[in-house]
């Protein structure tokens, strides 16, 4: 639908001079059609909603654009940025251009600095705030310019104005469309979950958020990777039947019917654990330290279930939760390391399990770049030598990258970034 843009069209037009003012008119009418833009205003010094409506009647004014719809000014509490500043009047607008994301970039900033914006600090107080929040569905990342808008998918004071005059465009990295970004910001549990390459800093920094939010945390015990490492290099020592090895569910089977045992499995896990016939006829029972660790697997994970946000013991009203892992990549993780020692039945418990657990409001990745460093768990398919399937965008995602060169980092601003976010979505 919007294959070659505009800005191309113009240079081809000015490398070709056979180009007629025909085939010039006929490419901007069939091969380059206007973008539809979404934009966020937001103003907190000044006669704040004339500096709106003076951006919007600039925009406006300016050739290649045509403003089709403007949502209502909402007020909002400044997030991030320096204490004790005014409070904001934001909104949105839905265009229509010819012009390119850098020469729109270069306008709104134009009209920025015209209504008096000066940078002094980040999130400092300013009369007029302007973002590109979507082009089309172009993702753009440069040095200027990021689109979409990095914050956009979990920032209240954008979302819910953007809602009202474009919650049908879709997020091109996401896939939700805006007014599933903001039903999910309405709705989700209040949990941020953080993940990445490295175990003991997303340990790190879920701690410390914990400790300046006043979030409960929630995190995974450091043996049980270790102990899953040693599990399944005894499964590959010793061999046994897949339907003995199975050793999260007692009623599992190769029907298939834990499926319908799921609501009551977290309890019968819990009253069964003392009485599993499988794990007493097992081999395990040769070797104290798998059958310890297959139940401390299995009671780890029933304490995950009752802490986390799932569907079936918590109200998003018990306060927001923070977890130094996130369940479906621990678990994908999990099965990547235990390879064929987990049975096919327990592969399939796992990601019903991971389904019950609420999507994370926010999930937090952190990212080191280079170095020959892990990639990103979410999109690398390198990650874990390959073994392991990424998982793909799943809602919101605020991406941290580390500094180079300092290791280990530290993690004051992550924690500070993750802090803002969480404001955002309130
Ligand atoms: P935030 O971007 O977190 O809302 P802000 O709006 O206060 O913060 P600004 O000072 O307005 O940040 O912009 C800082 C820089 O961000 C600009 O110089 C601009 O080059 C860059 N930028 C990157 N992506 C965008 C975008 N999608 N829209 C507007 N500016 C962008
Ligand atoms: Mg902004
Ligand atoms: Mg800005």
């Amino acid at each position: 639908m919007f294959s070659v843009p505009l800005w191309e069209a113009d240079a081809a037009d000015q490398s070709d001079p056979s180009w007629s003012k025909r085939s010039r008119l006929f490419v901007h009418a069939v091969v380059c059609p206007m973008a539809n833009v979404l934009i966020g205003l937001g103003s907190n010094l000044g006669s704040r909603e004339e500096n709106l409506r003076t951006a919007l009647d600039l925009l406006q004014q300016t050739p290649g654009i045509d403003l089709r719809a403007v949502s209502r000014w909402i007020p909002t509490r400044p997030v991030g940025g320096p204490a004790a500043q005014p409070d904001f009047l934001n909104g949105a607008a839905l265009l229509r251009t010819s012009l390119s994301p850098e020469h729109l970039l270069q306008r709104v900033q134009e009209i920025e600095l015209q209504l008096g914006r000066v940078r002094a600090e980040r999130w400092g107080p300013r009369p007029l705030d302007l973002d590109i929040l979507l082009y089309e569905q172009l993702v753009v990342e440069s040095p200027r310019l990021r689109i979409p808008h990095p914050a956009m998918a979990w920032r209240r004071f954008v979302l819910e104005p953007a809602a009202q005059v474009a919650g049908w465009m879709p997020h091109p990295e996401i896939g939700w469309t805006v007014r599933e970004l903001f039903e999910h910001l309405r709705l989700a549990f209040p949990y941020v979950a953080i993940t990445g390459p490295y175990p003991s800093l997303n340990r790190r920094l879920a701690q410390q958020v914990a400790q300046q939010t006043g979030a409960e945390l929630v995190c995974v015990p450091g043996w049980l990777k270790v102990g899953l490492r040693m599990l399944a290099e005894k499964a590959k020592e010793f061999p046994i039947p897949s339907k003995q090895r199975s050793f999260l569910s007692p009623d599992s089977s190769d029907d298939g019917s834990w499926t319908t045992n799921m609501g009551g499995m977290p309890l019968g896990l819990a009253q069964n654990r003392g009485d599993c016939a499988y794990l007493e006829d097992a081999p395990w029972e040769e070797f104290a330290q798998p059958t310890q660790l297959a139940q401390d697997i299995l009671q780890w994970l029933q304490v995950l279930i009752e802490r986390l946000p799932s569907y079936q013991y918590r109200r998003a009203s018990d306060g927001w939760v923070v977890s130094d892992f996130w369940l479906p990549q621990w678990l994908a993780e999990a099965a990547a390391l235990l390879g064929p020692a987990l049975p096919e039945t327990d592969r399939r418990l796992w990601e019903t399990l991971a389904k019950w657990i609420a999507l994370p409001k926010l999930l937090v990745c952190l990212e080191r770049q280079g170095d020959g460093n892990p990639g990103h768990p979410i999109s690398d398919p390198q990650y874990l030598g390959g073994k392991y399937k990424p998982l793909g965008w799943q809602g919101p995602i605020l991406r941290i990258r580390l500094a180079r060169g300092i290791w280990p980092p530290r993690l004051s601003r992550a924690a500070a970034e993750v802090q803002t976010a969480m404001q955002a979505m309130q």
